[in-house]
């Protein structure tokens, strides 16, 4: 079985780490536990799971991306905001959770990484067996977990679903793909790639406005931090600063290597403190002007 490790980020909240792919988060509560993402789809998360609670569970996504909706299809039921959902259509989406994709995820950052990693893609990971059912994720929707309550906000930008979610108990946002230091937009999300990045600046303030109820913030990469350590919160004030630079035209831009590129590209980023912002697919610079 393969075994992936995990810790308690605050009281009840476990951080799993996915080979570094992902990072998928299990809060538990007096009654039940809700899972938020689901991987690549490396080996059997619900395993994984189980080491940590044996108590009844409802699976949430916060986006559609292959790296968050890959191991789905374990589970019969997941929640997802219906802004996603075409995600899943590999006739659509460029980016569906096909096995190939995942696989060649997987591959970039295992090349990356220069780390050896104990599952083998071929054995350990697989075509989806059934699409599970989504459920209508709804800003602002509660997950009365027993002594802790969940609320789940959109968060457009990176993808058009994305959510972020935070608990009432330990005052803690999970930020998903919204918020890191190194932030994908999606530049084909509104019509244009400036309204692009001005819609997601919009929610992100939004986030912001919500800082009286959470003190630690977690996203779904701990790449971006050491695994079980917080994401600083000035990464969010300084992603929205460095968007109005974009959209002022006083951004700082730079060029540096390509996470995400297997033969060692390079791309463009915006810059501010700790936060880069740059496109998925295109030049942020070029395309902001
Ligand atoms: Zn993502």
């Amino acid at each position: 079985m393969i075994k992936m490790p995990f810790y308690e980020i605050q009281d009840g909240i476990y951080e799993i780490d996915e080979f570094d792919c992902d990072n998928i988060f299990v809060i538990v509560g007096d009654d039940k536990a809700l899972v938020v993402d689901t991987g690549c789809g490396i080996g059997d998360l619900r395993d994984t799971i189980k080491r940590i609670t044996d108590k009844p569970y409802e699976v949430v996504l916060t986006h559609a991306h292959p790296d968050h909706i890959g191991g789905a299809d374990l589970f019969d039921e997941i929640w997802l905001h219906p802004d996603d959902w075409w995600m899943l259509d590999k006739e659509i989406c460029a980016k569906a959770p096909t096995l190939e994709y995942r696989k060649n995820y997987t591959e970039i950052i295992r090349n990356r990484e220069k780390k050896f990693y104990d599952y083998d893609p071929d054995i350990d990971m697989h075509e989806w067996e059934k699409v599970p059912k989504l459920l209508p994720l709804k800003d602002r929707q509660v997950f009365d977990l027993g002594g802790r309550k969940v609320t789940a906000y959109h968060c457009p930008g990176h993808t058009p679903g994305e959510m972020v979610l935070i608990d009432d108990k330990t005052r803690t946002l999970l930020a998903g793909d919204a918020c890191n230091c190194n932030l994908l937009v999606n530049s084909a999300w509104k019509d244009t790639p400036r309204e692009s990045v001005k819609s997601m600046m919009e929610a992100l303030k939004e986030i912001e406005k919500l800082s009286n109820l959470y003190d630690h913030m977690y996203n779904s990469h701990h790449d971006f931090r050491s695994f079980g350590c917080k994401l600083p919160l000035h990464v969010l004030t300084n992603a929205v600063k460095c968007m109005e630079s974009v959209l002022n035209g006083t951004a700082e831009y730079v060029e540096l290597p390509n996470p995400l590129s297997k033969n060692g590209g390079t791309k463009i980023f915006a810059i501010c403190g700790k936060s880069m912002i740059s496109f998925m697919e295109g030049n942020i610079k070029d395309e902001c002007k």
